[in-house]
């Protein structure tokens, strides 16, 4: 057995070469990815499988970064993971960097001088984020569903991800845009649904099921994870 570390854009990964006749990738309890390989399996061969599963290991990392407390303790230093539309980013401290939060692929680059106010400025990223990518999700599901908001706000709101005003405003959460796509689209599709039905009556989930029906698997997603979707 062999360990090496070898870098594929963000993801390190370590490999074991044994008598094995096909390849297997684990993401384990602390992120890490470990490929096991048989023995004839070239690196670049190797580098290719991880690039073509490059979603699902994110989304395997993110899996297991929600469920480990220790990053509920946010430090805003370089390296510290946060999530943005359900992937992980580092945050990276830079000495020359510009006065604003640059999102540059897998990375939230600040300057080291806005470190102290580094929450408050990601959590404007991510609130002018909603800004621009929420009213189109509002958008589209508004017109299959026939149900059309008086307004979209993103703020704070406190432990709910989103609500639906007796005035027809749809509220979320800033940090909804930490939460993978699929599930934004489940929020903005159970919100709308309120429009319609204001409870959550069985006619209420018949409106979310008929726009969505996997809306299960989000819903659980979410119940799952989502307490620990924060900056
Ligand atoms: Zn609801």
């Amino acid at each position: 057995m062999t360990r090496q570390a070898l870098v594929e854009p963000s993801i390190s990964y370590a490999v074991e070469r044994s008598a094995r006749r096909t390849i297997g990738l684990y993401v384990e309890r602390d992120g890490g990815v470990l490929v096991r390989a048989p023995q004839s399996t070239t690196d670049e061969r190797i580098a290719a499988v991880i690039k073509a599963k490059q979603k699902w290991i994110y989304r395997a990392q993110a899996r297991w970064a929600a469920l480990n407390p220790q990053h509920a303790q946010r430090e805003f230093v370089s390296g510290e993971t946060i999530y943005f539309l359900g992937r992980p980013h580092r945050l990276d401290f830079r000495l020359d960097a510009a006065p604003v939060v640059l999102l540059e692929g897998e990375l939230f680059i600040l300057r080291t001088a806005d470190r102290p106010r580094a929450e408050s400025l990601l959590r404007d990223f991510y609130r002018s984020a909603g800004q621009d990518r929420l009213p189109e999700l509002v958008q589209m599901h508004s017109v299959s569903m026939g149900l059309t908001p008086a307004r979209i706000r993103i703020q704070e709101l406190g432990h709910r991800w989103g609500s639906c005003s007796e005035a027809g405003t749809l509220n979320f959460h800033w940090k909804a845009m930490a939460l993978p796509l699929e599930v934004l689209h489940y929020l903005v599709v159970h919100e709308l649904a309120h429009l319609g039905q204001r409870d959550h009556s069985p006619n209420f989930w018949r409106l979310v099921e008929r726009e969505m029906p996997d809306w299960r698997t989000h819903a659980k997603w979410l119940d799952f994870h989502g307490a620990q979707m924060t900056l």
